[in-house]
């Protein structure tokens, strides 16, 4: 495939409704979804993020899918430049995209929020990790590590 990772999800997906530039929503393909459950992003990268708020992880929509993690992430993403030193634990690509992905989802949840949309257990836990990762990606960089 060819096509950029949002038109293949999108593609696959049904009752799609673009909500504003880079955010749609869907009927979940991972549960008996009677209403647009899943919300689904392009960043600006052209990654896509996707967040079923009746809890279904992103595992299972992407196993409904038959796609793979990395159908999610634009080829370019994958082999980026190398990094000038040898970071610890991740490439600088690797940081920033992790740590791209996990506002993305902040900022979703934030805006359902905004909107009344009500958060589930399964949503506040998924916050809870992103701010988790966000923080421990913060501390991994702040020792010149991507200067
Ligand atoms: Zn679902």
């Amino acid at each position: 495939m060819s096509a950029a990772p949002i038109d293949n999800v999108l593609a696959q997906l049904h009752k799609v409704r673009q909500r504003q530039l880079g955010q749609w929503s869907a009927c979940c393909p991972a549960h008996d979804d009677k209403g647009p459950s899943l919300s689904v992003r392009e960043t600006a990268e052209g990654a896509v993020l996707l967040h079923c708020f009746a809890g279904c992880s992103v595992a299972d929509i992407l196993s409904a899918l038959g796609m793979e993690m990395s159908g999610l992430f634009p080829p370019r993403q994958l082999s980026g430049r190398e990094p000038k030193r040898t970071p610890r634990l991740l490439t600088a690509g690797q940081a920033v995209e992790l740590l791209d992905r996990e506002t993305q989802l902040l900022a979703v949840v934030a805006a359902n929020m905004l909107r009344g949309v009500e958060i589930n257990q399964n949503d506040l836990d998924r916050i809870a990790k992103a701010a988790g990762r966000i923080n421990w990606l913060r501390s991994q960089s702040t020792g010149g590590t991507y200067a």
